[in-house]
């Protein structure tokens, strides 16, 4: 049976973040709460799977947020060569998420239908729902569809053996979720469908919303996929950094082997 090993590149942090900012009516909203920013690799021998490409610095910074490690740099000290990787997963459309498309010269991208549809159609006249959207990077993804090198799939879907990605909205129209086999269970991923492990603790939702009952309904749907909560990965929290190893001391705090246990309970 196929496994698979899971990386997670810390390519961008905002220490200036607070609570109020990533909650809805928290009752600290001035606590500080970092928000990092996690891209993945997924391995299994010689095969290679890219998990979102980041964020560009450039946009990063009219955020706030800061580089911390370029994901070219991070597949590189991974021993990945940009341009041998076949399969890249798009798990939405933001910015965060979409920043080194061209750095995949031969890659074909995969994506949820939805989030094309939502991205090029009517709620983008909307600035609360296009806010985390960038047109040039849509209109990339427009060229990779016209060049054939986008797939745009229904809303669950076969990635490999081992792999399947998983709609549930929320966040985003098309937001995904990917359950990974690894030697010790199964996995899921949860990309944006948590930003950090208290929503999935406490029932409650990120700030940045499309959907706010896809938002809670997908935490239940994620509990179903995974062998147990301590098989569920966030995208953004700081959390990651005490639960999982670094791959190597000289990548301490930038890339993090995470299909391994947990340290403590997550
Ligand atoms: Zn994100």
């Amino acid at each position: 049976m196929k496994t698979w090993e899971i990386y997670a590149i810390r390519h961008a942090t905002n220490e200036t973040r607070t609570r109020g900012v990533n909650f809805i009516s928290d009752p600290d909203p001035t606590a500080p709460l970092t928000l990092d920013f996690f891209c993945w690799v997924l391995r299994s021998g010689q095969d290679v799977i890219i998990v979102d490409t980041g964020i560009d610095p450039e946009k990063g910074a009219r955020n706030g947020h800061e580089q911390v490690m370029s994901p070219p740099d991070g597949w590189a000290a991974l021993g990945i060569d940009p341009a041998q990787v076949s399969t890249v997963l798009l798990t939405h459309a933001h910015y965060d998420h979409l920043g080194y498309l061209d750095a995949l010269p031969n890659a074909r991208f995969y994506m949820q239908a939805e989030e094309m549809s939502y991205v090029t159609g009517p709620w983008m006249e909307k600035q609360t729902f296009r806010h985390a959207y960038w047109p040039d990077e849509i209109a990339r993804l427009v060229h990779l569809l016209y060049e054939g090198r986008l797939h745009l799939h229904g809303r669950d879907h076969d990635v490999a053996d081992g792999i399947s990605a998983h709609w549930v909205g929320g966040h985003c129209a098309g937001q995904e979720v990917l359950r990974i086999r690894t030697d010790r269970g199964w996995v899921v991923l949860a990309s944006d469908a948590l930003h950090y492990y208290e929503e999935y603790e406490r029932g409650i939702p990120f700030a940045v919303a499309f959907n706010i009952s896809d938002m809670i309904a997908a935490h239940d749907r994620i509990r179903d996929l995974a062998d147990s909560d301590d098989h569920v990965l966030p995208a953004h929290d700081p959390r990651l950094l005490d639960l999982y190893p670094a791959v190597s001391p000289d990548l301490e705090g930038r890339i993090l082997r995470l299909d391994q246990a947990p340290e403590a309970g997550a």
